[in-house]
């Protein structure tokens, strides 16, 4: 049958030709293939603090084809591809914040059915992080539901004796607990803290649509004295708030500049709870998700891409594809917060079905701790990645 004639115009515009690997556009010569920041990224023989947002943007905006394969291939050279840690988060407080949070089931501020607590017992927490040791999680991250420690020192007090009893047990300790200061930072790195989540959500420029009773700044401010009291850092952001790319770029820029990159990097997919201001949102799609933790893994290589809320809503194969591109941890139990979480039996079989295993505490380069042997695959890696760290640019 014969081409009417602008579909004849539009194949022979789009008429390529390969050289030397790279497929060029015949009209423009200008290469489609991997952008120069997407090539210098893969070139970069260390974590970089210097990333300009234009870079960040340029690699976030490559075709996902080439986004994808680059972020595996460097994945591959920072980290063992088959291990995903797995973590356990429990609410040690729920509810009752004082925050404006536009996403969050813990506001007081909001109507989402959810019944105050006061701070867990500290049996009922170590209970918790065994049944989470057994059934293979490695880290148990405990979240209390309040703007900061100010005037918490009983709360403060048993938070330091739950952290000491994971610890005991061998797992890595994590907790969230709003704004902290340097004296509060420096109780919990001698109570044997492994690390403190403290999210920075999204951009500088879109945060305040999402948030008004704490600053950027605040936030920053609270990363600064887990980072000087030598506490690893864990923030990440929330995809699907109603942000724009760019501000998925300006997240990344800001958490890829800090004087050191997080140990972790959560990203979560908002799960909309009814009763909030973001309650009848629809969750981001996947391939923005993708492309996030895409960019994330090149922009941070040695960070943990921990892969947050809404992963439940994930099917096996799309989760399947953000391991492949660089996530490499799980939230796994029974809930996230207040939020439905993938089990561990569900986890164990999409594991064990996809070739993957669970990363051992303690096991990656520079995160304070006890030293555990690597697992198998991982020696020469962490050799290696130790070398590259040393050479941060
Ligand atoms: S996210 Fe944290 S700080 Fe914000 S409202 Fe919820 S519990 Fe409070």
């Amino acid at each position: 049958m014969a081409l009417s004639m602008p579909r004849k115009r539009l194949l022979s515009s789009a008429i390529q030709y390969r050289s030397y690997g790279t497929v060029q556009n015949a009209a423009s010569g200008i290469s489609i293939s991997s952008s120069n920041a997407l090539q210098k990224a893969i070139a970069a023989p260390a974590p970089r603090t210097n990333w300009t947002r234009e870079e960040i943007k340029e690699i976030y905006n490559s075709s996902l084809s080439e986004l994808t394969h680059a972020a595996t291939t460097i994945h591959r050279q920072f980290h063992d591809p088959r291990a995903i840690q797995m973590c356990t988060l429990m609410n040690i407080k729920v509810g009752g914040c004082s925050e404006d949070c536009s996403y969050c089931a813990q506001s007081s501020r909001y109507s989402t059915g959810l019944k105050a607590s006061k701070l867990s017992p500290v049996d009922a927490v170590l209970d918790a992080a065994r049944i989470a040791k057994e059934n293979g999680s490695t880290r148990f991250c405990m979240g209390a539901a309040w703007r900061d420690m100010r005037g918490r020192k009983t709360n403060l007090r048993n938070i330091k004796q739950m952290i000491e009893g994971v610890r005991g047990m061998g797992l890595e300790a994590c907790v969230t607990l709003g704004m902290i200061d340097d004296v509060q930072a420096k109780e919990l790195k001698d109570a044997g803290l492994t690390a403190y989540n403290h999210n920075l959500d999204t951009s500088r420029e879109f945060y305040p649509k999402v948030i008004t009773t704490r600053s950027y700044d605040e936030r920053l401010n609270t990363l600064r004295h887990v980072r000087d009291a030598g506490l690893n850092v864990c923030s990440g952001g929330i995809l699907g708030l109603g942000e724009s790319d760019d501000d998925r770029v300006g997240l990344l820029h800001t958490v890829s500049t800090l004087p050191a990159h997080p140990e972790s990097f959560p990203v979560n997919a908002l799960v909309p709870i009814k009763g909030t201001p973001l309650g009848e949102r629809k969750m981001i799609s996947f391939d923005k998700m993708l492309r996030t933790i895409a960019a994330a893994r090149i922009v941070l290589p040695t960070t943990i891409v921990r892969l947050a809320a809404g992963r439940v809503s994930l099917t096996d194969e799309q989760q399947v594809m953000c391991f492949q591109t660089g996530a490499n941890a799980v939230f796994t139990g029974e809930k996230m917060l207040t939020t439905d979480c993938n089990g561990f039996e569900t986890d164990r079989k999409l594991f064990e079905k996809w070739g993957y295993y669970p990363m051992r505490s303690f096991a990656r380069q520079g995160l304070s701790g006890a030293e555990v042997p690597a697992q198998e695959g991982m020696k020469d890696e962490k050799v290696e990645v130790t070398e590259r760290a040393a050479m941060t640019v």
